[in-house]
């Protein structure tokens, strides 16, 4: 037997980290340990080749020297070998690749989702539910735009407390207290001492994890009245109008207390940022997290500052579990819910209302919105996101985009 011979024939391999997919009229391999792409055109003879890589068959196909030739296949070849997201090894004799298992992400998989049983009523439907929080305030949709959560926080005018909040939400909260261990927000702009006791008096039994969002004016609790500090953790929201007073109140607590504390500062101009900045490298503090916030005025900011490059996108590495996560769910929305005061359930405070807890059970809504949601399943499957490269590196859609009304935050595609 002829060595030269047995130089001729190749296996072809993808390792099981890479993905390989087709997108903009080209082959790309994405190596989701160290972020490395290699891509080629996608002519047809290639799609025949690589049909075991696209239908998640086989992550291995056999090559001969000609065809690696003819389809001018070798740079490509050579940048997955340098990117070590797969190699081209001797085949010998062999006319046919060994099975080599492709990744996780391949498609049947994904038409999996969320399958029957998963789907059943009852216990076993809790599982998805991770987040709910709860609205001392009534929802107010604003003149322009849609009701986000931090808007509580940014509007100028206090939205007073809902009457009658504990009434709506006390019987739902005990259906909360069996096997079930999520996170529980509650969302008060203005806690005073007795807002901290109702809070406390309502929440306090229920085991989940419990995360106060209220805005940095509101009196810190006494260290007397403190929220079990074991079961609460404090959001405070913060905006370039805050009293520096206000702050300090909170990061005293904290020194006295050891409680969880993360300041959110809602950001809408680069002014406001540096302002924050400042502040953060004054203090040297680095529980903060600046939250760009479109107040119906500063898209330019947006556009500026926040919108995606492509450079940032090729510097970020997504490893497989969550592109796996963001080609079957939205993960900024899935397994979360928002409850008002009126007793209104919703997967997405912007969006219509799964019901009303008092009339429909917890279970049914989960299921109404496993099955036919728009939030918890919102994924980047629409034009332009549909069709570029970054389809499942990028973010799932999030509230920015909802708010400035646009299908994605990128200077990619518009
Ligand atoms: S947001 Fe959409 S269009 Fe922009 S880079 Fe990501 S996937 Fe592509």
């Amino acid at each position: 037997m002829n060595t030269e011979e047995h130089a001729m024939n190749y296996y072809f391999y993808i390792e099981n980290y890479s993905l390989f997919f087709e997108k903009e009229e080209r082959f790309f391999v994405y190596n989701t340990y160290n972020g490395k792409w290699a891509d080629c055109p996608a002519s047809s003879e290639l799609r025949t080749l690589f049909t075991p890589f696209l239908e998640g068959i086989n992550y291995a196909v056999f090559l001969s020297d000609e065809a690696i030739t003819a389809y001018q296949l070798w740079p490509f070849i050579e940048a997955v070998r340098e990117g070590f997201s797969g190699d081209l090894i001797s085949a010998g004799d062999a006319t046919m690749a060994p099975f080599l298992f492709p990744s996780l992400l391949d498609f049947r998989l994904e038409k999996r989702k969320l399958d029957k049983k998963e789907r059943e009523l009852g216990q076993e439907v809790y599982s998805n539910l991770k987040e709910i929080s709860f609205f001392l305030h009534p929802r107010i949709v604003p003149e322009n735009g849609l009701f986000l959560p931090e808007q509580i926080f940014y509007s100028k005018e206090i939205v007073p407390v809902a009457e009658g909040w504990q009434q709506v939400y006390l019987p739902f909260l005990h259906q909360l207290t069996i096997n079930w261990d999520g996170i529980i927000h509650i969302w008060c702009n203005c806690c005073d001492e007795k807002m901290w006791s109702s809070v406390c008096e309502v929440f306090a039994p229920i085991p989940a994890f419990k995360i106060v969002h209220t805005a940095v004016e509101s009196m810190p609790p006494s260290l007397e009245g403190l929220l079990n500090k074991d079961t609460f953790s404090y959001e405070v929201y913060v905006t370039d109008d805050s009293e520096e007073e206000c702050l300090n109140k909170w990061l005293q607590l904290q020194s006295e207390t050891d409680i969880e504390l993360l300041f959110q500062w809602l950001i809408s101009s680069e002014k406001e940022w540096e302002n924050a900045s400042d502040w953060m490298e004054r203090n040297q503090i680095e529980h903060v997290n600046l939250l760009p916030y479109y107040n119906g005025e500063n898209r330019f900011f947006f556009e500026e500052h926040i919108y995606v490059k492509e450079k940032d996108l090729l510097f970020e590495i997504i490893n497989k579990k969550d592109i796996f996560a963001r080609k079957m769910f939205n993960t900024n929305y899935f397994g979360k819910l928002f409850l008002c005061p009126d007793g209104q359930l919703y997967a997405h405070p912007a969006d219509d209302s799964l019901g009303k807890i008092s009339e429909v059970s917890l279970p049914e809504m989960i299921h109404q919105e496993l099955s036919e949601g728009r939030t918890w399943l919102s994924i980047r499957d629409q034009e332009p996101c549909a069709s570029c490269r970054y389809q499942w590196i990028c973010p799932s859609p999030s509230d920015l985009e909802r708010a400035l009304d646009r299908p994605n935050l990128c200077h990619l595609k518009k």
